[in-house]
């Protein structure tokens, strides 16, 4: 057993007294059937508690399997164990002439983690990663497998985005398109009364947009165009080329962002912001991140405007980007197009906790979702009454978790068991125990 870990970002000392690594397929299942309390930690890059345990962290590097990828040429599909990175799966399915429609920020996450938590990229098509999942193969808490697959079980897209509470994800089957190239173009100086007019407009004008700030100055515009298609125009709104490479914090080394300034690459080398191998983000800092839905886009960008100078002194940077609806049951863009607003914070709980409740108040009237791997607050009940498929998901859980093996605190807050003496209805107090 490996000593206790902590959470990438180091705010979570996860409350296992050590990780255990089972060394095969049948000590992952005694081990489960056994715990009072399991879960397990993909590479940790959640910023809040939802990978945490008090009984048994389960890390699966060990396991055989755990990092196998079998690509499909010919069906498009490749099978990943349950401890596979976008890093490592990326130059694989590369090498066969394919890849996946969409990825996050940066591919250093494992894919079960990423879409544990409704994990997602950016774009005007681009759902959240989930929606390329066409099947689960899990480890589920009597120690049995189960494979739940798009089509043919029902709870399939509550599988998914499950918060890890589900079952041991030992592998996935993904779907992947024919590989293709990316040119990154950056552009700076863009106002805000142009953005928030024609927000819509500046987001949908490549195959992935991200608008950076910090809610002060004008905004930076990424934007990720697959060679092929039209070029980004962005001259008419007044925003210039930028005159050479740029990392989204302002002052961090260019050389951990992927290549920009329009040189074409492979589609894993431009659509993350950060390189594999090099320092994702700033890695000292909190981050957290809300869904709206996108036809509101322009008036919640006016309501975070109005905040931004309490926003300012507690963030390195804020990135808006669009999501495409999902069926997926728990995506925070499930059934609607989706604005997300994210916001990289200074690693300093105590000053970002009550800017957040402003944030949230400031939203709160776009029924806005929180990300499930990042710090909110927002309330249980606020979390049932956004969730169309909220109840299913709980029945879910009792179908497949009765004894509540995989259940945390979080979820025992999310999804209150059924002995408890009522839902609460105040915040899961995520700020105080999770940084
Ligand atoms: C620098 C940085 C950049 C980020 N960029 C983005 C971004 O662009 N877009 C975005 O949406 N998010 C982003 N995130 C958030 C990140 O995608 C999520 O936190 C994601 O869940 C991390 O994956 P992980 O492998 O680290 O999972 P962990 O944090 O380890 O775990 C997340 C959840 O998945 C569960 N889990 C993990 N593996 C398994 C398994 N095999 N079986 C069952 N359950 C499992 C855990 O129990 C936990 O509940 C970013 C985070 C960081 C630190």
């Amino acid at each position: 057993m490996a000593a206790t870990p902590t959470n990438w970002a180091g705010n979570v000392e996860f409350a296992a007294r050590a990780l255990h690594r089972p060394a095969s397929l049948g000590e992952l299942r005694e081990t489960v059937a056994a715990g009072d309390r399991v879960r397990v930690l993909g590479s940790g890059h959640s910023f809040n508690r939802i990978a945490d345990t008090t009984g048994v962290l389960i890390g699966l590097d060990g396991l055989p399997g755990a990092r196998a990828i079998e690509v499909d040429s010919a069906g498009r599909t490749v099978r990943v164990g349950g401890a596979v990175r976008f890093a490592e799966l990326c130059p694989v399915l590369r090498r066969h002439g394919l890849a996946l429609p969409n990825l996050p920020s940066t591919p250093h996450f494992t894919l079960a983690g990423a879409y544990a938590t409704g994990t997602h990229g950016s774009g005007d098509t681009g759902g959240t990663l989930a929606a390329a999942v066409r099947s689960v193969e899990l480890v589920t808490a009597d120690g049995g497998t189960v494979t739940v697959s798009r089509g043919s079980d029902d709870f399939f897209e509550g599988s998914v985005v499950s918060l890890g509470a589900l079952g041991v994800v030992t592998a996935l089957t993904v779907e992947a398109c024919e590989g293709f190239e990316i040119e990154q173009h950056v552009y700076e100086g863009l106002s805000w009364p142009v953005f928030t007019e024609h927000v819509g407009e500046i987001l949908g004008a490549a195959y992935s947009v991200s608008a950076f700030t910090d809610w002060a100055g004008p905004l930076r515009v990424w934007a990720k165009r697959r060679v092929g298609d039209p070029l980004p125009d962005l001259a008419w709104t007044g925003a210039r080329p930028a005159d050479g490479p740029r990392h989204p914090i302002e002052g961090m080394p260019t050389e951990n962002a992927t290549e920009q300034q329009g040189v074409p690459g492979p589609w894993d080398e431009r659509l993350p912001h950060f390189r594999a191998g090099f320092m994702p983000s700033a890695g000292q800092e909190l981050q957290s991140e809300y869904f709206v839905p996108r036809d509101r886009a322009a008036e919640a960008v006016r309501a975070l405007k109005e905040i931004g100078p309490l926003l300012a002194p507690v963030l390195q940077v804020s990135e808006i980007r669009t999501v495409a609806a999902d069926p997926h049951w728990l995506s925070p863009a499930h059934g609607r197009d989706s604005l997300a607003f994210h916001f990289t914070w200074l690693p300093d709980a105590r000053a970002v906790a009550p800017v957040l409740l402003r944030v949230e108040e400031a939203l709160a009237p776009f029924d806005a979702r929180p990300h499930w791997g990042k710090l909110s607050a927002t309330s249980p009940g606020t979390l049932r009454a956004s969730y169309a498929r909220w109840e299913d998901f709980r029945a879910l859980l009792r179908r497949l978790d009765p004894a509540g093996t995989f259940r945390n605190a979080l979820l025992d807050q999310w999804f209150p068991p059924e002995h408890s003496p009522g839902e609460r209805e105040d915040g899961p107090d995520e700020l105080g125990r999770g940084v």
